[in-house]
């Protein structure tokens, strides 16, 4: 295979003969350095680069500066940034990356290790193996074929388990959507929710996710096991005053316990009037429904709505969890969060847990329960019974 190409950008002489010292003992790279952004920038227009690996702060343009030019190319290089500034900083400077589009190999202090270079090549070889944007997965675009699958049973809801971090056990779960497409093969949500978007085909997929959760759950109750399922509610869906009547009549008739549902409440929506946003989330609650703010910690989530609605649960998002072990900032931010989750008597449930080093440091600051790859990505209805006597006989039905 031949090696990486990587270009340098560095300001200070004795850091390249360094870095080109650590990249040369990892293998796998072959190394150009420059000193500063604009002739960057101009050996990036002269050939291929597979990375880039930049200084923060350089005199004239500086790391975000130049962040921003790569940003406009065509074809722009993976990135990795290094600096001795705080690693809060750094973090900033890769999310304004990510958030213009560019792929981030790493955030690394100075001075640069060894093992730091070895993950960098460890990624690039990830990202050489993997088709990027959405898993790699097409996006579609044929409205009457998600309709479609919508009623024929391609689309289905499958199951990604939450264990408590007290006992290990499998105490939850939250429904996902997936299609089982006949030419592509297992589609994810990315690869399909926009077109259902569009489509106005959010509503037919709640329908949907509640029916085969109601199912799921009685099949599972039917071993034994008592699960409660957590479904995603696109928030502008509260609108209908009636969601939440309706609804609930749903659960009941098929003899179904309200309180073993709950509904996650996502932000990629809101409603026209705020006050259809609290009055829904008071009446799903109301009626017997757990309530879950989606994805706190990530976009608009505000403190000042989870102190105004009932909510029962919150959802820790990705991006707190992911790398927590190793951010202090990441950790302490989550510690808080958690403490204030106790007072206000709402579970917490940690998402994206991939690690054994996140989930103990979950446990060691009380978080209640964790979802996650390290414990079980979403599965299919049987398999997931499957899981549930592998846990362990069921306990005693509430
Ligand atoms: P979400 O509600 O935040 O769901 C969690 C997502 O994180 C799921 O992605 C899950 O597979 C993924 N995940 C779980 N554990 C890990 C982990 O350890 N690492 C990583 N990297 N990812 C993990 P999925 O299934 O692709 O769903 C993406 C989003 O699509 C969901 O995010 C939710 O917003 C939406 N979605 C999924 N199913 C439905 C549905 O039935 N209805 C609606 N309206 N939206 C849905
Ligand atoms: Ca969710
Ligand atoms: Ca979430």
């Amino acid at each position: 295979m031949s090696p990486y190409r990587v270009l340098i950008v560095e300001d200070h002489p004795f850091q390249h003969e360094y870095l080109v010292h650590v990249f040369n003992e990892a293998g796998g790279f072959s190394v150009d350095t420059v000193w500063d952004g604009q002739t960057a920038l101009q050996s990036l227009a002269g050939g291929h680069y597979d990375l880039l690996l930049s200084d923060l702060l350089m005199p004239g343009m500086d790391g975000v500066q130049l962040i921003q030019q790569l940003a406009t190319l065509d074809k722009p290089p993976v990135l990795a940034l290094m600096s001795v500034a705080s690693r809060r900083m750094l973090e900033g400077a890769g999310l304004a990356a990510r958030n213009l589009g560019l792929t981030v190999a790493g955030l690394i202090s100075k001075p640069v290790q060894a093992t730091a270079v070895q993950r960098l090549r460890d990624c690039l070889d990830q990202i050489g193996g993997a088709p990027r944007g959405a898993g790699g997965q097409p996006i579609l675009e044929d409205m009457d074929a998600v309709a479609a699958a919508l009623h024929n049973g391609q689309i289905q809801a499958w199951f990604q388990p939450k264990k408590s971090l007290c006992d290990g056990r499998i105490v939850g779960a939250e429904a996902l959507a997936r299609w089982l497409h006949p030419g592509a093969g297992l589609l994810m949500p990315g690869a399909f929710l926009g077109l259902v978007q569009r489509a106005g085909l959010e509503e037919t997929l709640l329908w949907l996710t509640l029916r085969h959760t109601l199912a799921a759950q009685q099949h599972w109750r039917r071993k034994g096991y008592s699960i409660p399922v957590s479904i995603n509610l696109p928030t502008h869906l509260l609108d209908q005053h009636d969601l939440a009547d309706r609804l609930h009549a749903q659960v009941v008739e098929q003899g179904a316990d309200p309180q073993q549902v709950i509904f996650e409440l996502m932000e990629t929506s809101t409603t026209h009037q705020l006050s259809d946003y609290y009055a829904g989330a008071c009446r799903l609650r109301m009626k017997g429904f757990g309530l879950a703010q989606d994805d706190f910690g990530q976009g608009f989530s505000s403190y000042f709505n989870l102190v105004s609605t009932p909510f029962s649960e919150l959802k820790l998002d990705r991006s707190l969890v992911h790398g927590c072990a190793d951010n202090e900032h990441l950790a302490t931010a989550l510690q808080s969060i958690v403490e204030l989750c106790r007072k206000f008597g709402l579970a917490v449930v940690a998402e994206g847990v991939e690690t054994h080093a996140e989930l103990m440091l979950l446990r060691r600051i009380g978080c209640e329960q964790v979802q996650g790859f390290l414990i079980s990505p979403a599965v299919a209805v049987d398999r997931f019974s499957t899981l549930l006597i592998e846990d362990g006989p069921a306990p005693a039905l509430s």
